[in-house]
């Protein structure tokens, strides 16, 4: 799933009742997973020049990409994270870790080759989604569409919140989605 689509899913999803001020949390819970991903992918292509289509055909898949995107996807260490938070009693961290689980959780369900190992290092399964977020073959044409309706919708609601934080929320994750599209159009059009 695309990142400002996340954003938005765990914004509409966790900001309730007594969470509904941790905005903080729940975007950063909802960003870290992919800003491994981010940063791999700036390293890559700012410092040594991979091109956009080797970067996701094959660097993606090497080993060294998949432990550190492994470490920030995984269901276990997630846990441990929100048990630890729970114990200490920081809502303000437990709001995290369940935002970075929702995550990965809707990440699971469209993701396929490219799908993380989400129990790792329990574990190095990955569920293989029929579903996936960006390829046509398998629902793509579809997914991408519903995200787009989704950040839209979303952020006609979340421009009603008391909460200005939220509704600065709601402009940027438009801002960046309106950015990601015509940088898609440019990178995959050619
Ligand atoms: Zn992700």
């Amino acid at each position: 799933m695309n990142t400002p689509t996340h954003v938005m899913l765990n914004a509409l999803a966790l900001s309730r009742g007594r969470w509904r001020s941790h905005w903080l949390a729940i975007c950063a819970g909802a960003l870290v997973p992919d800003l491994s991903m981010v940063f791999l992918y700036a390293y890559e292509r700012m410092v040594l020049g991979t091109p956009e289509r080797v970067i996701w055909r094959t660097r993606y898949f090497d080993a060294d990409w998949q432990l550190v995107v492994n470490l920030f996807n995984s269901f276990p260490l997630i846990g441990l994270g929100a048990a630890i938070a729970w114990r200490l009693r920081s809502t303000a961290w437990l709001v995290f870790f369940t935002s970075m689980a929702l995550h990965c959780l809707t990440d699971l369900l469209v993701h396929r080759e490219d799908a993380h190992a989400h129990f790792f290092p329990l574990s190095s399964w990955r569920f293989i989604s029929p579903v996936s977020y960006w390829d046509p073959r398998h629902y793509g044409w579809l997914v991408g569409p519903l995200e787009l309706l989704l950040i839209v919708g979303g952020a006609v609601v979340l421009f009603r919140s008391e909460i200005p934080a939220w509704r600065r929320i709601a402009r940027g994750v438009l801002v960046v989605s309106l950015v990601f599209v015509l940088f898609a159009m440019t990178m995959w059009a050619f």
